[in-house]
């Protein structure tokens, strides 16, 4: 054999990885995320064309941890990649709470997406004492059971009586330790009995939930946001913090909340999951191209612990100038996550990134709001938001069933502050309504808000339209919107209603409510200024807990709570209730 040809092998990449990472189960996210583009939601073709005057729709550029990213050429946007495989683990996790779909527990077991209704996958094997099915997994050995509808909920349980007086103590601000003195239960106890709430407020949503599909909604106004929770230290010896994010998902309409999700999943244990990135090499590779791309790993963290810096923001219009610019700063648009010194990774389970966890969400709503004519995002200004909701919902931006705004809120004003954008508003309103007195209320709002339209203000790297409304309230004194989705098919006075509806009021109301009703969610970081400094008495013990609490909130929010000046819930309001439910609607649900 000549020589030359064994150092060309010697040469060769390998393996060589394909230009973007591998679709799967037909998810492909890899795609411009430019609605205006017309590659917009188009697949990178797997091989470039090469020579001379060879035209490409997609190039690979670096960059500067050496992960890949792709440009469009037909636009110029960048987008970074994501492990298909992640988003889809993460969608998974997301909405098997909804559409039950019993696996295989083990993240690392290939079955673990496989559901015990596919043939030969797994043994079943009798009933648990309690009525549930045992099975085995045929991958990996491992056993669980699959309680099946109609068994009474509390039939094993000792002390159920204490059940409707600790939920009520749980959702009504109580700390946990009185709990346990006012009902007389022990700390192992009580959090039996939040395991137990948890799981029947997910059964009571999923059935419930199952029916939107089929129902005939015609609009939904959905505000997006996300919201921080500093979680404590399990080992006293380490005095740092986790800090997981949440994304929530709630309708203006009706104030129903679709979702709650933090970046946190209670199931791998992250030391096995290390000697398995260590053993096939994962960490080598280029972010997305990893079998556990959507983990956070102590290499990544350390990592990211350097590049992370915070920008105080000024005006409305400097807050939103910021975000484009910290956006633009980091080296991938669709990660927006901030590490401090004192903040760490969780001893048990592991913390997800975050784009992944908003891919996973939005692409759960995509499944549980399939049947709504029309949908409208409010998106609070982030890349990350923007990306997972542009890509999971590509089809009906593009069909005209689906559209996106970002809204910006001044956040911090004064009550002073506030009147004075309201008073100014009041005048604007009442000078134009001089103007034509033959209009209704509506019109004249309609014209101010068109003639804010044709002012807008082009902000950031894209040039992106801010639209100031002239319409506030004391609640959203200050605020702007940016249409994500203008194709420039949309008349004015479309452009204009779509503005004028565009609010988080919704989503920012459940947030109260979280932290008004909670005692273990009352503060999540709202700025740089005081995170981490924090050791709160009465925050949740372990990352898990918050997902089961957000969980058990959620149910109580949409079905049980009713406003203060109302009767009604937002599950009636949806048309998923006639009447508002009992906390033992949900302690009693089978
Ligand atoms: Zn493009
Ligand atoms: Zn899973
Ligand atoms: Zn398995």
């Amino acid at each position: 054999m000549p020589e030359n040809s064994l150092s060309a092998i010697a040469a060769q990449p390998n393996p060589k990885l394909p230009r973007t990472p591998p679709a799967f189960n037909g998810l492909q996210v890899n795609f411009c995320k430019n609605p205006s583009c017309e590659l917009f939601g188009v697949r990178v073709p797997e091989t470039a064309k090469k020579g001379h005057g060879a035209k490409n729709s997609h190039i690979v550029v670096a960059f500067a941890k050496g992960d890949p990213a792709i440009r469009c050429n037909s636009c110029g946007e960048h987008f970074p990649l994501k492990s298909n495989l992640g988003i889809f683990e993460e969608f998974h996790r997301i909405s098997k709470t909804t559409f039950t779909v019993p696996c295989c527990p083990d993240c690392m077991c290939s079955n673990h997406l496989v559901p015990i209704t596919q043939p030969k996958a797994y043994h079943s094997f009798g009933l648990t004492t309690a009525g549930s099915h045992c099975y085995r997994c045929k991958v990996c050995s491992k056993t669980f059971s699959v309680k099946p509808k109609g068994i009474n909920p509390i039939a094993r349980q000792l002390r159920s009586d204490k059940n409707p007086p600790v939920l009520r103590m749980l959702t009504g601000k109580m700390p946990l330790r009185r709990i346990c003195e006012a009902a007389d239960v022990a700390p192992k106890v009580l959090y039996e009995r939040i395991d137990f709430f948890h799981e029947q407020s997910m059964a009571l949503m999923a059935e419930r939930e199952a029916k939107l599909a089929s129902m005939n909604i015609r609009r939904l106004y959905i505000g997006v946001d996300r919201q921080e929770y500093v979680v404590n230290w399990t080992q006293r010896k380490d005095r740092r913090n986790v800090v997981i994010t949440a994304v929530a998902s709630a309708d203006n309409g009706t104030g129903y909340v679709f979702g709650m999700h933090p970046n946190f999943d209670p199931i791998p244990d992250p030391t096995v999951i290390q000697r398995e990135v260590e053993r096939i090499g994962d960490a080598a590779l280029p972010s997305g191209y990893r079998r556990y791309a959507r983990l956070w790993l102590q290499s990544d963290y350390e990592e990211a612990m350097h590049g992370s810096v915070r920008i105080a923001a000024g005006s409305l219009t400097g807050k939103i100038a910021n975000s484009y610019a910290q956006a633009a700063g980091r080296e991938d648009v669709e990660s927006a996550e901030f590490f401090e010194q004192h903040e760490k990774l969780p001893n048990a389970g592991m913390l997800i990134h975050s784009e992944y966890t908003l891919y996973g969400h939005f692409m759960h709503l995509n499944r549980l709001l399939g049947g709504v004519e029309k949908l409208r995002f409010f998106l609070d200004q982030d890349s990350g938001i923007r990306a997972a909701c542009l890509g999971a919902f590509h089809e009906r931006v593009k069909n005209r069933t689906a559209d996106a705004l970002y809204v910006s809120m001044a956040k911090e004003l004064t009550i002073d502050q506030k009147r004075q954008r309201m008073s100014e508003a009041r005048a604007a309103f009442t000078k134009e309504s001089a103007l034509h007195p033959g209009l209704s209320e509506a019109q004249v709002k309609l014209i101010l808000l068109k003639r804010r339209i044709q002012e807008a203000t082009a902000l950031g790297q894209w040039r992106d339209r801010w639209v100031f409304h002239p319409l506030v309230s004391m609640s959203e004194p200050e605020k702007a919107s940016c249409l994500l989705t203008d194709l420039g098919d949309y008349d004015e006075d479309h452009l204009a209603w779509l503005h004028n509806k565009a609010s988080l009021h919704a989503v920012d109301s459940w947030f109260n409510r979280l932290r008004r009703r909670s005692s273990m969610l009352e503060r999540p970081i709202t700025g740089a200024s005081n995170r981490g400094r924090t050791w709160n008495g009465y925050s949740a013990y372990r990352p898990e807990q918050i997902e089961k609490l957000q969980t058990i909130f959620r149910a109580c929010h949409n079905y049980v709570w009713t406003g203060e000046k109302r009767t009604d819930t937002p599950a009636m309001r949806l048309g998923l209730a006639k009447a508002p439910l009992d906390y033992t609607d949900i302690i009693y649900f089978k």
